[in-house]
């Protein structure tokens, strides 16, 4: 099995002011093509740190990946350790210089020297164009068929690299057959993790070919289905019996596949059925209104939204009655109700939709805990009203309060 040794640069991620995925992307990437994983360093901008964690990897596997530190400034050194750790010496490649300095003309700018090292290599690596930054990356053959691969740290400049660049030249070098196993993942909201489980024993425990596996995050429940045939036609034969299996137990909480987001499959409901809507939130503070803009063309069938958060607001905005609020309270099915109207009224849209809750940690009574949220839903024929209980501290709460609300949109659409 070839495998590969990760190495993720920066200071940056050893003081967690950023999170490492370019290691967690990478793995994932070369586990769909059999190159195993079989350790990674997070290391400093540091030339010592930098070529240990080098020797390391070349000490153990066939690939060392490294992203990170490709950038113009001095503290930016990977692909100069690299070489001195393959002991090769770099040279200016005339290409792409010319390649660089075209990139600041055509931002009219001034290219500053020390960015020249970003045209320097050795002459018997290949470069892996970014078309997303100014860093090339370096793909370094060594002896004994070892490689030496160098990116950039930006994610979206170092994972389109991979796809484009990296992964055909992986399975040139290992004689890898492109991935035998096929994988989907299954998009569920509405039921919890044991539910999910419990609904689905009977397809996990005929497993033999293929896995499943339950992922749980903010309300959602994936379920990842991996196939393993004989080969990849078969794995795909057998992927594709076992979704369909799946979608019919769990019916109508599976909202999408894969990259699918509730935001993307609400806004695409809506656009096919020619409907407009708008929202009223309280204790969302507009996180609502933010994952429907997410999706690029919401304003097709988006109006916008208003944040009545005080109870003035609430009547001033959206003509909630004051005897309602004083008689129900701002969280109630009666004020939900009155927003979802009076936003749909305002924005003259098909359908409205509100929010009012507890998102805590204070404000809640022993009649209306932390968690208790109301979401209302109208439009012509159409009037709902859910009483919700939440779990969790004020982000999960209004996480899951946002993505209920575009559930029962969803299912109301369906
Ligand atoms: P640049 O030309 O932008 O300086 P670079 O190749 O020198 O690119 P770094 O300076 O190491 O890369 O990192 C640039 C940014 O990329 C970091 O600030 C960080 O936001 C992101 N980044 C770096 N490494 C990782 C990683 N392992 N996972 C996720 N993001 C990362
Ligand atoms: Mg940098």
């Amino acid at each position: 099995m070839v495998k590969a040794y990760l190495i993720s640069t920066g200071t940056e991620l050893l003081l967690g002011s950023t999170l490492d995925t370019n290691s967690i992307f990478l793995s994932r990437k070369l586990a769909e093509i059999g190159v195993k994983v079989i350790g990674k360093s997070v290391v400093g901008d540091n030339p010592d740190s930098i070529a240990m964690a080098l020797r390391m990897g070349l000490a153990a596997a066939d690939m060392v990946i490294t992203t990170g530190g490709l950038g113009p400034t001095r503290d930016d050194l990977t692909k100069e350790i690299a070489c001195e750790v393959a002991g090769v010496d770099m040279k200016l490649i005339e290409a792409e210089e010319e390649r660089l300095r075209d990139y600041f003309q055509r931002r009219h700018r001034a290219m500053p020297e020390i960015n020249l090292k970003q045209a320097m290599f050795p002459e018997q690596a290949t470069i892996i164009t970014n078309h997303f930054g100014t860093a090339p990356g370096m793909y370094l053959p060594l002896k004994n068929n070892q490689v030496i691969i160098c990116l950039p740290g930006p994610p979206r400049e170092a994972e389109p690299m991979y796809e484009n660049y990296v992964k055909d030249l992986l399975i040139k070098t290992y004689n890898l057959t492109d991935r035998r196993s096929a994988s989907r993942i299954i998009r569920i909201f509405g039921p919890g993790e044991s539910q999910v489980e419990e609904m689905l024993q009977e397809v996990m425990d005929q497993a033999h070919n293929y896995n499943l596996a339950l992922l749980a995050s903010e309300g959602e429940i994936n379920v990842r289905v991996t196939a393993e045939g004989k080969d990849y036609n078969e794995s795909v034969v057998i992927l594709t019996k076992v979704t369909e299996q799946i979608s019919q137990i769990m019916g109508k909480s599976v909202f999408g596949y894969d990259d699918d987001t509730l935001s993307a499959v609400v806004g695409k409901l809506l656009d096919n059925r020619n409907r407009s809507l708008a929202v009223a939130e309280s204790c969302t503070g507009g996180f609502l209104g933010k994952m429907i803009t997410d999706i690029p063309g919401s304003s097709k069938y988006f109006w916008g939204g208003v944040i009545t958060y005080s109870n003035q607001a609430k009547e001033n905005l959206l003509g909630v009655r004051s005897a309602t609020l004083q008689e129900y309270g701002a969280v109630s099915r009666e004020t939900a109700l009155e927003m979802a109207w009076g936003v749909k009224r305002l924005a003259g849209t098909d359908i409205g939709i509100s929010i009012t809750g507890i998102a805590g940690p204070e404000g809640g009574s022993e009649e209306k805990p932390v968690g208790l949220v109301y979401i209302a839903l109208v439009g012509d024929n159409l009037e709902q009203v859910r009483e919700m209980h939440f779990v969790g501290n004020r982000n999960g709460i209004r996480t899951l309060s946002a993505k209920s609300a575009l559930d029962l949109l969803r299912l109301q659409l369906l």
